[in-house]
């Protein structure tokens, strides 16, 4: 006996619009690459924050040159010849390490160009990392003395590896026998409205509001200023001022750079 198969009439669909049909894939593909988009953006901003994973590029400024010579010392030693002599020290010791890659903020030592423009100079250049180096002065007293430095501020996006720099610095400086100034020689500079200077420690995070120095302000990567001694004191200035004393704080801001992108303080020695 023949069994019939029974079969339900197939409902007919309703045809959807093409345009309706296609949107719930439109809709999933868009969600998808907006997912992609937003984890690509974290990591290379996460990349971006690592001093580890960056070009080692450092911007070297020597912060006084041209018509400006800085502070006056002792037997009347000119701020911007030692600034110089440091930066010309430190300048020889990247230039000969194939890890690390030297600009200079100054095209020569005589050129007039304002903390600002060599901060813009910074901005434009492809450097991940920024130096400036002054001599301090107490105006001719002889009382102070000490290193201290200034990284870009709290609220400066670039503070936290501005930071990580001068911790760095100080270590480096402190075991090179220099004292630290303030809370372990790392601070905060900022100027009011009346440009006076005023200085917090590091452990003060609030944003202050006010500018600090153009060249941590504004060069577009992390940033110290270093106050590497008072050459009003003659014991700092033959520390860290005198010819030697220029070359041994260069070798300090050497190693502190190659520790911050996460090197060995020094190169490895060639077995050869
Ligand atoms: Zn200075």
């Amino acid at each position: 006996m023949p069994t019939a198969t029974l079969r339900r009439p197939r409902r007919r669909r309703r045809k959807r619009a093409p345009l309706l049909r296609l949107a719930a894939p439109i809709l999933a593909l868009v969600l998808l690459a907006g997912a992609f988009w937003i984890a690509l953006a974290r990591f290379s901003a996460q990349r971006e924050d690592d001093p580890t994973k960056q070009a080692r590029i450092v911007a070297i400024d020597a912060g006084h040159g041209g018509s400006d010579t800085g502070a006056i010392g002792v037997n009347g030693v000119r701020e911007c010849d030692l600034t110089q002599a440091t930066a010309q020290a430190l300048w020889d010791l990247l230039e000969a390490d194939p890890d690390i890659t030297p600009v200079m903020c100054r095209s020569d030592w005589d050129e007039d160009l304002p903390a600002a423009d060599r901060a813009k100079r910074v901005a434009r250049s492809d450097a991940t990392l920024s130096l400036s180096i002054h001599m301090n002065s107490d105006g001719g007293t002889g009382q102070a003395s000490g290193f201290e430095c200034f990284p870009a501020p709290p609220g400066n996006q670039y503070n936290k590896n501005s930071l990580r720099f001068a911790d760095f610095i100080a270590t480096e400086m402190s075991a090179a026998g220099a004292s630290l100034r303030g809370d372990g020689g790392v601070r905060y500079a900022y100027y009011d409205e009346n440009n006076q200077r005023i200085i917090r420690e590091r452990s003060d995070t609030n944003p202050e509001g006010y500018p600090s120095f153009a060249m941590v302000n504004s060069t577009g990567c992390a940033s110290v200023l270093a106050e590497q001694c008072f050459i009003t004191n003659e014991a700092d200035l033959e520390a860290f001022a005198s010819p030697e004393g220029c070359q041994l704080a260069a070798r300090c801001y050497y190693r502190a750079i190659r520790q911050y992108y996460g090197l060995s303080p020094e190169p490895e020695q060639s077995a050869f």
